[in-house]
């Protein structure tokens, strides 16, 4: 937490990279809204107890930009160039040398700040202006390394959040990561049970299929096999029917054959009765005569 005065007078709060200005106090609270709220149409607003600590009861709102924690930098940088000038022999070309030595400022952090003839012609103004001001020396070099030891903390803070990002985002990746493996292995878990409940339906349809294929056959060769059976027993038939008409022929045949004999032995019979009944006719007549 840094305070300064902005170029106008009006006082500056730098909290988390971002600055705010006094907007008011009620019942020892002072409300702040951010610096930008009209450059970004920024809502951005905290409460700090208004007392030396500065305690904060109602932490920053969001803001509609980035912060610029190097500003803030450069603006400590300014003030504590400004307070230095009070001292005893103070010139701005001596002043911005030893702040800025002191300092150790960042390329990025003397980037924020006004060039040099500028900050020469502020730091002269406020010779100027503080002219009745007796310096106090020792007051001015313990304000210097008070600045430079809350700016050192503001650094530190700084790293120590862009290391805690890092990790964030580096645990952030590890854990997308699982669950993007988590997903690939039930997504192919889904996908070999898909494959083999398909493997196991082909299997079934070909199974059934060669029931089906077996099943005929046994069908076919039953029918087959009656078929046969059928056949064989027509044929049977057949060839009784033909013995039997073989045979009916064959009796027929005998039985003619007998009645030609016994008509033959008829007729022989008859015969040799005219023949006896000639030859007693004819003894007769022999008798007779
Ligand atoms: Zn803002």
């Amino acid at each position: 937490m840094e305070f300064y005065l902005s170029e106008r007078g009006g006082k500056v709060l730098g909290f988390q990279g971002h600055e705010y200005i006094f907007h008011r106090k009620i019942n020892g609270t002072v409300h702040w809204r951010c610096r930008h709220y009209r450059k970004f149409n920024c809502h951005s607003k905290m409460r700090t107890i208004d007392d030396e600590n500065h305690e904060v009861t109602a932490e920053p709102t969001e803001h509609s930009h980035d912060s610029f924690p190097q500003k803030i930098k450069a603006n400590v940088a300014m003030q504590m160039m400004k307070e230095t000038m009070n001292s005893v022999g103070a010139n701005p070309r001596n002043v911005m040398g030893t702040v800025l030595q002191e300092m150790k400022l960042s390329q990025e952090v003397k980037a924020h700040m006004p060039k040099k003839s500028s900050i020469e012609r502020t730091l002269n103004r406020v010779k100027k202006a503080g002219g009745n001001h007796i310096p106090n020396p020792v007051t001015a070099q313990k304000r210097e390394e008070e600045i430079v030891k809350e700016v050192e903390k503001e650094i530190e803070k700084e790293v120590e959040k862009e290391i805690e990002k890092e990790i964030e985002k580096e645990f952030e990746k590890e854990i997308e990561k699982e669950i993007e493996k988590e997903i690939e292995k039930e997504t192919e878990k889904e996908t070999e049970k898909e494959v083999e409940k398909e493997v196991e339906k082909e299997t079934e349809k070909e199974t059934e299929k060669e029931t089906e294929k077996e099943t005929e056959k046994e069908t076919e060769k039953e029918i087959e096999k009656e078929t046969e059976k059928e056949i064989e027993k027509e044929t049977e038939k057949e060839t009784e029917k033909e013995i039997e008409k073989e045979i009916e022929k064959e009796t027929e045949k005998e039985t003619e054959k007998e009645t030609e004999k016994e008509i033959e032995k008829a007729v022989e019979k008859e015969t040799q009765k005219e023949i006896e009944k000639e030859i007693e006719k004819e003894v007769e007549k022999e008798m007779k005569s």
